[in-house]
């Protein structure tokens, strides 16, 4: 049995503690899983804010002893990690308040990041075409159909995510609002193709405007459970106020991700040999219609698992890696000739 303290709890109605909590617990990397953890400080978070005093609970399902110490919460999170007479001090979410960051395209993807923005205290605004009124809230999101209203119906925003599809990303750029823009805002694409979006928003955002170009190299599938040791590609196009920039990339840090600086035309070679590669191959093996067998070798499961995740992605994704990324069409064609290279070496391997 070991025994959790808190003090100094300071109420946030932005972020709910369980959730900071159960943030730090992973940062401390002590643990691997929190969601058993979660449940458990979902208790002790409602004990906390009825008590509003420090509080020593028991419970079996940690190891360790924590003293979590929760100061001018959100902007300053100290907390105190105590294991095996060991102490560990760790500083988290201390750049800066919060922002507010508005996210175009509420699908998928959209809500998938806007989950992780709100654990870390942020206000988040979605807009997108479908109404996710309810799952934004369930969220702790704010939400509009209207493109328009997102400027004017709420606090200004400091950044702006495109989230939405490869596809329709040239339309979504020319429909923004460009005259309602706050200064310096900064506007972030996910893509997953680099080249395609930066040429768009160099050609049709105004010179006031910032811009990051940045690739998640994970989604809801691979980023389900935790975002550490996870690749987050970006490129600083056009950065006037990088405070806003560095706080923004500040959240993947907190998560744990691998930042990588690299040019968008780098990020598409790597990724059209890489990405688009396991996407094929997926959606090749797909067609093939495999299907789990009682004698799986480890390989099969893991082709299995490649299929499993590169479906769940929209086909409006894959056909985007396909169609915008320059150096996608090169990459199918020697996947071809490799298949038909592979076939004349086995026939005429005995000759
Ligand atoms: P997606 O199929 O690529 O995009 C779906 C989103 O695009 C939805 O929000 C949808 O809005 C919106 N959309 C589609 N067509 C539209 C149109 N004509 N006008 C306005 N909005 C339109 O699926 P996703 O997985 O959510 O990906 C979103 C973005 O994140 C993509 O650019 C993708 O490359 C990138 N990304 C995805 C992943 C991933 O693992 N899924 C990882 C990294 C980056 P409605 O739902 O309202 O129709």
């Amino acid at each position: 049995q070991s025994s959790i303290k808190f003090s100094h709890l300071i109420q946030s109605d932005s972020m709910p503690m369980f959730q900071i909590t159960n943030q730090i617990l992973k940062n401390t990397g002590l643990i691997q899983s929190t969601v058993s953890a979660c449940f458990d400080l979902t208790n002790l978070n409602n004990l906390a804010r009825s008590h509003r005093q420090t509080l020593s609970i028991k419970t079996a399902r940690f190891e360790h002893t924590f003293l979590l110490q929760l100061l001018c919460f959100p902007v300053h999170v100290h907390h105190v990690c105590i294991k095996s007479h060991q102490i560990f001090t760790h500083t988290m979410a201390s750049s800066g308040s919060p922002l507010t960051i508005g996210i175009i395209g509420f699908g998928n993807f959209g809500q998938f990041l806007a989950k992780r923005f709100i654990s870390q205290g942020h206000t988040v605004i979605g807009q997108s075409r479908s109404d996710y009124s309810s799952v934004a809230s369930s969220l702790g999101a704010h939400y509009t159909t209207s493109l328009s209203s997102l400027f004017t119906e709420f606090a200004p925003l400091q950044i702006l995510i495109l989230s939405t599809s490869i596809m329709s990303t040239s339309s979504i750029i020319a429909s923004l609002p460009s005259h309602v823009f706050p200064p310096s805002l900064l506007i972030i694409d996910v893509l997953s193709v680099k080249t395609y979006p930066k040429s768009l928003l160099i050609k049709h955002l105004p010179r006031t405007t910032d811009i990051l170009c940045t690739h998640p190299m994970f989604g809801p599938e691979s980023g389900k459970l935790s975002w550490t040791n996870l690749p987050f590609v970006y490129e600083k196009v056009r950065i006037t106020n990088d405070t806003i920039c560095e706080q923004f990339l500040d959240i993947f840090r907190n998560e744990g991700c691998s930042l990588v600086e690299m040019t968008c035309e780098d990020h598409d070679k790597y990724a059209a040999s890489t990405q688009f590669v396991t996407h094929t191959t997926g959606r090749m093996l797909e067609q093939l219609e495999v299907r789990s067998t009682p004698i799986n070798t480890k390989g099969f499961e893991s082709l299995l698992d490649v299929v499993d995740t590169t479906t769940k992605d929209s086909f409006d994704l894959y056909y985007g890696l396909y169609k915008y990324n320059p150096n996608a069409e090169k990459e199918l064609e020697k996947m071809e000739a490799a298949l038909k290279s592979i076939r004349k070496k086995l026939e005429n391997y005995e000759n």
